[in-house]
């Protein structure tokens, strides 16, 4: 049989990154990600594996986000045994996240159960704490740009995306053919990463299209940080900035420190209220090989990078209520990002509602989150039971983000030095999709179809 690729996952979406490598003797999965976001997506975690998992030899994983990595426990449950390569970092990450994942499916296994809110009875979490230990069991650790023998007469390894800590492009040599596969794609010139890799040349490219129909804003980052930041000392209030765990506080706590140290904020107490922050944190800290040149100066310089001056870290959900009656100014970081869930929602229950108050949303805000509602102006507010008026000053950066923008995108591609065979648009909403091939075609003269759901193509 003549090498096949089949896109299982991620592919007129952006969650649930899965693709199927095979030839005649072995089968590889790249990328073994959870559907997250609306309820049709959500459901189908729940549908029979379309590959069945103990036909698998192994699994090569970008990164450890959720949805990427996050079917990797139910893979176990269902019968995987392989190994499951990825980076040192990747590992590091996934050891933290993987259990965290499964704590969520059985809480809310738990939460049917109580209020009898399933069709299923008993409501079954699509996988457990156990599920996610035995993943974890085969996780095979491997550095950047080391070569890895997934099965026999294939080769593998990882290139440096810039995306997350440990993200890195997959590279495959299978039946006579290299295919690469983005994963997700990071970006040029920001702070704590290195900038993406250049790749030289592949028979078939899998390349991610989430920003592949917009740019990202160009003004500083930093300055609506700096004007929320002064805002809370000026009112004497409270700064809660919602975000998620890995990246987004790494980052905001970075700036947190550089703008100090730049003189351009005062030094205002800085809370982490996040126990998988703070572990994520220390996994960042832990992986100084992948810091960007800025980043280890500051570390030669005996700087902490993620330390802000006045630094606190909320382990306890006792550290965290305390807050409630303690008068700002201040800065809370807590997730969830979208204030679907987490920590921050006692903090938006006890200080939405005074005016002194500044919310700081720095992420990506679904329809239908309490983040979505909150930016676009709601004046009240329902969570935890109970209707929150809005008082406080809401303010948005859009300028943080993870992904590469369409211009970045390009940009990486222009680093090949002949075009590849194919290249298939992967995890991307259509809109994006159809308008990165379209640039891809059209700017770059390359071959590229927009991969589409259960797709199965000759390589
Ligand atoms: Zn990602």
């Amino acid at each position: 049989m003549s090498p096949a690729l089949t896109f299982l996952g991620a592919a007129g979406t952006v969650t649930g990154s899965k693709h199927l490598l095979e030839d005649g003797t072995t089968r590889l999965l790249m990328d073994c990600g959870l559907f997250q976001g609306l309820k049709e997506l959500r459901e189908l975690n729940w549908a029979p594996s379309r590959v069945d998992p103990r036909s698998l030899n192994a699994v090569l994983l970008s990164h450890a986000h959720i949805d990427h990595s996050g079917y990797l426990p139910r893979l176990a449950k269902d019968g995987f045994g392989g190994p499951i390569f990825c980076t040192r970092g990747t590992a590091d990450l996934l050891k933290i996240m993987l259990p965290d994942a499964a704590h969520l499916q059985e809480e809310e296994a738990e939460f049917h159960n109580r209020h009898k809110t399933s069709r299923h009875d008993p409501a079954l979490p699509l996988f457990t704490t156990e599920d996610a230990d035995r993943a974890l069991g085969l996780v095979r650790p491997v550095d950047f740009d080391q070569p890895v023998a997934p099965a026999p007469a294939v080769q593998a390894r990882f290139t440096n995306s810039g995306h997350i800590l440990g993200a890195g492009f997959v590279q495959c040599w299978i039946g006579g053919r290299h295919v690469v596969f983005s994963g997700d794609l990071g970006r040029y010139g920001v702070p704590i990463m290195r900038d993406p890799d250049s790749v030289a040349d592949a028979d078939v490219l899998l390349v991610e299209s989430t920003y592949g129909d917009r740019l990202h804003p160009p003004d500083d980052h930093r300055d609506r940080l700096v004007a929320a930041v002064k805002r809370a000392a000026d009112q004497k209030g409270w700064l809660l900035i919602p975000a998620f765990a890995v990246g987004r506080s790494q980052e905001i706590l970075y700036d947190l420190r550089e703008l100090e140290e730049a003189g351009r904020i005062p030094s205002l107490p800085v809370y982490l209220d996040s126990p998988m922050a703070i572990q994520a944190t220390a996994v960042y800290a832990g992986h100084p090989e992948e810091h960007d040149s800025a980043l280890r100066q500051a570390e030669a310089a005996g700087k902490r990078p993620f330390a802000p001056r006045r630094f606190h870290l909320c382990r306890t959900v006792e550290d965290s209520k305390r807050l409630n009656d303690t008068d700002g100014p201040g800065i809370i970081l807590a997730g969830s990002g979208m204030a679907t869930g987490g920590r921050i929602l006692h903090h938006l229950r006890r200080w939405l509602p005074e005016a002194a108050t500044t919310v700081l949303f720095v992420g990506f805000q679904a329809a239908g989150t309490r983040g979505r509602l909150l930016r676009e102006g709601a004046r009240e507010i329902k969570m935890l039971g109970e209707v929150v008026p809005v008082r406080a000053r809401i303010m948005v950066s859009d300028a943080y983000s993870a992904h590469a923008d369409r211009g970045e995108i390009l940009r990486w591609l222009k680093g090949f030095r002949r075009p590849p065979g194919m290249t298939y648009i992967v995890h991307g909403e259509p809109d994006a999709a159809a308008a990165l091939r379209q640039a891809i075609s059209g700017d770059l003269g390359w071959q590229a179809a927009v991969a589409e759901d259960g797709q199965r193509v000759a390589l």
